[in-house]
């Protein structure tokens, strides 16, 4: 008999475990929150925030579109009253293949695009589906070419199979600007991989690969077999944030993942994938496993703006200028208020939603520290050690980076740049 009431222990699995789990950034977005939060937190610059801007002629777009298919009589029974196909709503799939193919000379059709909850769900599938114990005993990793990459990719994996993850070349290139390159030469080596992940423009850096370490990334993963995944949540046709030439490819070994949640969508989770019929279908087979299919109701309403040019115009139009600004501004600052005596450089700006900061032998213990510093300053940024994978603890780069978000008010970027520059000034 329990005399004593006791709280049973939560029995895991492996796998419950891992996702329970809180590392890296998700330990710093708690930090964060629990800040901002505090009643003392008036005054605080937050320069850590993923979300993207609220886009007045964007926002009003969706609901431009959301209204006429609340007038259409039929629309909402046909896309929400029922279920549908694990592949996504044709409406919409038909729009996405013809706007791929217009642009880009492709020939894909419905069976090569299937729709997931937001990206986030479809790079789990994919990676999920392609590594980790394999039907003939061994085990397949999955690899990141690129470092930093984005920090989402860290709690993909269902199975514990493990990372490979290149160190980045740094090339600079200018007396305040650098540039991580993928090393092509380490590549060669990679062979026991399920599938190859990047994203491009790349969170956090504002990296673009170049359509060369592209062409190097894709011979590799046809001499495997294997996918290689390209994310484009920030890249064209929308939302489109590059600021430098850059080509898709399309390819039997590629698999293009992107996104609606940086065009004004994210609350409606609608991601696409873009490959192959044959990796395709494997991964509608696994969507409908995990959720049927995922909801219509973005899905219909995004049909017509992609369809009618709509959104990929507001991208041109109003969404890159407006983070390129940010961008421009940031720069701008950081080379009026950053002290002489600090070696700093920013990421080349490619795009996405970020500048990437480097300050040369950084006087601190860990990246961890310098947030901790930066916080009693008053501003808020997320260390760039959180977004590297697979290299040694030792290897000082990753401690002496940051991510700053272009995501706050001008006033907020210039005064929060303000406040780097004087946390970093004196440790
Ligand atoms: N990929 C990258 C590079 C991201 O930055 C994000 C979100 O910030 C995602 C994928 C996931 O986006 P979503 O699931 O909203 O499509």
């Amino acid at each position: 008999m329990l005399t004593q009431r006791q709280t049973p222990i939560p029995r895991y699995s492996v796998a419950g475990e891992r996702f329970r789990a809180r590392t890296g950034v998700r330990r710093i977005m708690q930090d964060i929150e629990q800040t901002l939060a505090d009643r003392n937190a008036a005054g605080i610059i937050n320069l850590s925030a993923g979300n993207p801007l609220r886009i007045a002629p964007v926002a009003a777009m969706w609901r431009r579109f959301l209204s006429a298919e609340l007038e259409r009589e039929t629309a909402l029974d046909e896309a929400i009253g029922r279920y549908g196909s694990s592949r996504g709503y044709f409406p919409f799939i038909a729009a996405v293949v013809d706007c791929y193919n217009e642009h880009y000379g492709w020939n894909i059709t419905e069976k090569n695009v299937v729709i997931t909850p937001g990206s986030q769900s479809g790079l789990f599938y994919v990676l999920n589906a392609f590594c980790g114990a394999q039907p003939d005993g061994t085990s397949r990793r999955v690899c990141y070419p690129q470092n930093p990459d984005y920090t989402g990719y860290q709690g993909l994996l269902w199975d514990p199979a493990q990372i490979v993850a290149l160190r980045p070349q740094i090339e600079l290139t200018g007396e305040h600007q650098f540039r991580y390159g993928l090393d092509i030469d380490a590549l060669a080596d990679v062979d026991d991989v399920g599938c190859f992940v990047l994203s491009r423009p790349c969170n956090p850096s504002g990296n673009v690969a170049s359509d060369q370490e592209m062409a190097t990334l894709m011979a590799r993963a046809e001499a495997l077999d294997v996918p290689l995944v390209v994310d484009g949540a920030y890249g064209p046709p929308f939302p489109n944030l590059v600021e430098v030439p850059m080509s898709l490819t399309f390819g039997p070994h590629v698999i293009h993942s992107t996104s609606l949640s940086k065009c004004g969508l994210p609350g409606e989770r609608i991601g696409i994938l873009i490959g192959d019929e044959r990796w395709i279908e494997s991964i509608e087979a696994f969507q409908s496993n995990a959720c049927l299919h995922s909801s219509r109701l973005g899905q219909l309403v995004a049909s017509q703006a992609i369809a009618t040019g709509e959104l990929e115009r507001l991208a041109g139009e109003e969404i890159r200028p407006l983070y390129s600004r940010k961008r421009a501004l940031l720069g701008e600052a950081m080379r009026a208020q950053m002290p002489a005596h600090l070696t700093w450089r920013l990421h080349e700006a490619h795009g996405a939603l970020f500048s990437w900061l480097w300050v040369e032998q950084l006087p601190f213990a860990d990246g961890w520290e310098a947030y901790e510093r930066l916080k009693t300053e008053g501003v808020l940024c997320v260390p760039g050690v959180a977004f590297f994978q697979g290299v040694p603890a030792t290897w000082r780069h990753q401690h002496e980076t940051v991510r700053i978000s272009l995501t706050a008010s001008d006033e907020d970027l210039v005064e929060g740049v303000r406040r780097i520059a004087a946390a970093f000034a004196s440790p």
